[in-house]
């Protein structure tokens, strides 16, 4: 395959044509993630390795297999974020934001790269559009951050996605539960796989969420942690659903859920579909209150999710979500010879100043051709400039869709005016 005109597997254009969705999608979410306080934060798409090792946990599918990670020409471990919390927590921690209000209340949209093998839904370079909430342990701040995932589903028209929700409790309860689960798979050794068998000494929750077959079908008998934790994740796992029943938000109990990442203490949550094939979850997220001293900061709760705007786009398709229309071309002035080639881009230089979407010609075509150019872009209006509109200071203006042409003067502010003040009815009338 020619290397120079096929990008990398698992990475995706974005076309012009399709961009416009994207920005609708990323715009409607940070304006809705606005109503809720959120304000958005910008990180660096690459970490030192260590921070992902430390936070995302390294006996996760991630860390393991796969992260990009290379030695920069400083012999730096360096890698590129698989994901969107833990660079965004590194930045809380290391301006101090910690220090003014809490809780903070930050919303990002980020690339993510994670080497995987590439499907409808699952990509090697994807998006995500998530938030963070962090110093709040109330259940009523994992109620807020599930409300606000939910309040961009339903700006954007989607329906139908459940919510399942479960507790994986705290380091506390979790030592029984993890005693459980050794109990459970040790008698099943020879089934797992070979990075599960290390995962059972370490890490025995790990071994839930392993893609392979065989460990996904032991998994399904494994004890579950709702069982094992504490009246003190389980009160706040009571608050949560008291909270989102006052806000009518419909969920499912689901105890088979522990997400993919280390970082998750009691909330965890995701908001799946079966319309578009085997990669439903559209959002993932819950809370984490040990993330930040994990990275050396004080004990913070924190709660978050993120979203796969992927995904997301194609649940929007799958639906037949609407997406805004792209406005058009406004006017396209054509131009004859260099001197009516000035005074067009000066008209047009005049037009955008007041936001219309103005174009000239930049191919030296001939007359026709630049009509057919216009009708292409789907112009609403267009004139073309020669010697007798310079000498007689005016242009003949076309509305394209009927043909009814209109006298404006070669100045920038009479063409604004024209395309303020006559509207197509006016425009028909004068044209009369
Ligand atoms: P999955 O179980 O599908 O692998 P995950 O648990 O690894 O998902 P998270 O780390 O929670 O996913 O990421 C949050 C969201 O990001 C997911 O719900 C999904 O929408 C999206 N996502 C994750 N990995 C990919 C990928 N490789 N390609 C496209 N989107 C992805
Ligand atoms: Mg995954």
């Amino acid at each position: 395959m020619a290397i120079l005109t096929n990008a990398p597997r698992g990475t995706q254009d974005v076309l012009p044509g399709q961009s416009g969705r994207w920005q609708y999608v990323e715009q409607t979410a940070l304006d809705t993630a606005r109503l809720f306080g959120f304000s958005e934060i910008r990180v660096p798409t690459f970490e030192h390795t260590e921070l992902f090792n430390r936070s995302v946990g390294d006996t996760t599918d991630v860390v393991q297999k796969e992260m990009y990670t290379f030695l920069d020409k400083g012999n730096r471990s360096i890698t590129l974020r698989p994901e969107g919390t833990a660079g965004v927590m590194r930045a809380i921690l290391q301006n101090s934001l910690l220090s003014g209000a809490l809780p903070v209340k930050v919303s990002y949209l980020v690339n993510c790269f994670r080497y995987e093998k590439p499907q409808a839904g699952r990509l090697r370079e994807f998006h995500q559009f998530g938030v963070e909430m962090a110093g709040a342990a109330s259940p009523a701040a994992d109620a807020q951050v599930i409300a606000l995932a939910k309040a961009v589903f339903d700006a954007l028209g989607i329906q139908g996605l459940a919510l399942e929700l479960n507790s994986i409790g705290c380091p506390t309860c979790r030592a029984d539960y993890h005693r459980a689960l050794k109990d459970y798979f040790a008698s099943h050794v020879e089934e797992l796989c070979p990075t599960c068998r290390e995962r059972l000494e370490k890490n025995p929750m790990r071994i839930l969420d392993c893609k392979n077959p065989e460990c996904a079908q032991l998994a399904k008998g494994a004890p579950v942690v709702l069982d094992y934790i504490c009246d003190d994740c389980r009160e706040h796992f009571e608050g949560l659903k008291r909270q989102l029943d006052a806000m009518g938000i419909a969920y499912q109990v689901n105890p088979t859920i522990v997400r993919g990442l280390d970082y998750y203490t009691r909330t965890v949550f995701e908001f799946v579909t079966t319309g578009i094939g085997a990669q439903g979850t559209v959002c993932g997220g819950g809370r984490y209150d040990g993330l930040i001293q994990m990275l050396g900061g004080a004990p913070t709760p924190s709660v978050g999710f993120a979203m796969g705007l992927e995904r997301l786009l194609l649940v929007m398709d799958q639906q037949g979500c609407p997406f805004p229309e792209q406005a058009p071309c406004t006017i396209y002035i054509g131009s004859l010879g260099e001197q009516a080639g000035l005074k067009a881009a000066q008209l047009c230089a005049g037009l955008r100043a007041e936001g219309f979407w103005a174009e000239c010609d930049t191919m030296g075509r001939s007359a026709k051709a630049q009509m057919k150019y216009a009708d292409k872009l789907g112009a609403k209006f267009s004139c073309i400039l020669g010697e007798n509109e310079l000498n007689q200071g005016v242009a003949q203006v076309k509305r394209m869709d009927n043909g009814s042409t209109a006298q404006v003067a070669l100045e920038p502010e009479a063409f604004v005016q024209h395309l303020y003040h006559n509207t197509f009815e006016e425009i028909a009338e004068t044209a009369l």
